[in-house]
C-alpha cells in the first residue's frame, strides 16, 4: 500500500469509528451463590495470621460463588466446593442454582477462577464449554507434572488435556473489553491469585476478593495467613484493592466473610 492509500485507509478507520452509532450499555447483574456449607466457627490464630494477631477471635467462614451477567454473556466467578467434599459440600449444586435463574451450563462463556484451592474450584468440571480465566502462576501449578499439595488440579482435566479452553492470565483482563468486568492480578495467597472488579450500572463498582484477604480484620490490618505463597505480594495486593476501593468508591466483598454476604441481595435476587 502506498503512503497516500495508507493515510486514506487510516482516515476511513477513524471516520468509521466516529460515525458508528453509540452502543447501548449492556444489561448487567451480579448474583451471589452459597457454594459450600459453613464449618463451625474456628480460631483464626495461628493459621490465618503469621503474626498471631487475633487473640482468641473465632469466625465462621462462608463459601461464595458469583454469576455476572453482561448482555447475553455470563461469567461465573469461582465454583465453590465439590458436591462430594466432606462436611463442607454445598447443599445445592451450581448447575441447579443456575437452573433456577434459567441459565444453562453451556451459556456460561467464562469461568473466572480466583485461585487453585479446592473451595474455589470444586465444580468447574460442570462447565466444559466455558473458557477458564485464571492467573498464569496458578495455571502453571495446576499443569505441573507434580502439582503441590493444595493445588486442586483434578477438576481441570478437560482444560489440561486441551479439550476445553483456558486463558492463563499474566496481566489483568478486561473480559468484555468495555471496562465493566476486569480480572485483577492480586498474587500472594497463591502465585497467580486474582480478584474481580465489576462495575454495575446502578450499584457501582464491586470487588470480589477471592482470598486476597479472608475476613475484615485481616483486610483492615494487612494480616497475612501463615500458609500464603508470598507475604510481600499478599500485602501489596491488599494495598492495591484498598486503593481501587478508594478511587472507584468500590464495595469490597470478602468472599469468605459471612458479614459481607448481606452486601449483595440474597439469591435468587441480584445486584444491578
Ligand atoms: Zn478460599
Amino acid at each position: 500500500m502506498n503512503r497516500t492509500l495508507t493515510i486514506l485507509a487510516f482516515g476511513a478507520c477513524v471516520f468509521a469509528g466516529l460515525a458508528a452509532p453509540a452502543q447501548a450499555a449492556p444489561e448487567m447483574s451480579l448474583t451471589r451463590f452459597d457454594c459450600g456449607t459453613p464449618p463451625a466457627p474456628f480460631a483464626l490464630n495461628p493459621r490465618f495470621s503469621d503474626t498471631f494477631s487475633y487473640g482468641d477471635l473465632k469466625l465462621q467462614f462462608v463459601f461464595s460463588c458469583y454469576l455476572i451477567k453482561h448482555g447475553d454473556d455470563y461469567l461465573l466467578w469461582d465454583t465453590g466446593h465439590a458436591m462430594t467434599a466432606p462436611n463442607v459440600a454445598p447443599k445445592v449444586s451450581l448447575v441447579d442454582l443456575l437452573a433456577k435463574l434459567d441459565v444453562k451450563p453451556e451459556q456460561i462463556k467464562y469461568v473466572g477462577i480466583s485461585h487453585y484451592h479446592a473451595d474455589h474450584t470444586g465444580q468447574v468440571a460442570s462447565f466444559p464449554k466455558a473458557t477458564v480465566l485464571i492467573g498464569k502462576g496458578d495455571w502453571d501449578a495446576i499443569t505441573s507434572p507434580n502439582p503441590a499439595q493444595g493445588v486442586n488440579f483434578k477438576p481441570f482435566e478437560a482444560w489440561i488435556k486441551g479439550e476445553s479452553k483456558v486463558e492463563a492470565l499474566a496481566l489483568d483482563k478486561d473480559v468484555f473489553e468495555d471496562g465493566s468486568v476486569i480480572v485483577l492480578r492480586t498474587p500472594g495467597h497463591t502465585p497467580g491469585h486474582s480478584s474481580l472488579l465489576v462495575k454495575l450500572p446502578q450499584t457501582g463498582a464491586v470487588v470480589l476478593s477471592g482470598d486476597a484477604m479472608h475476613f475484615r480484620e485481616n483486610y483492615d490490618a494487612f494480616g497475612v495467613p501463615a500458609f500464603n505463597y508470598d507475604r510481600a505480594q499478599t500485602v501489596a495486593s491488599m494495598e492495591r484493592i484498598k486503593k481501587i476501593a478508594s478511587n472507584l468508591k468500590a464495595t469490597i466483598i470478602i468472599q469468605h466473610d459471612a458479614r459481607d454476604v448481606e452486601k449483595l441481595p440474597a439469591y435468587p435476587a441480584s445486584a444491578k
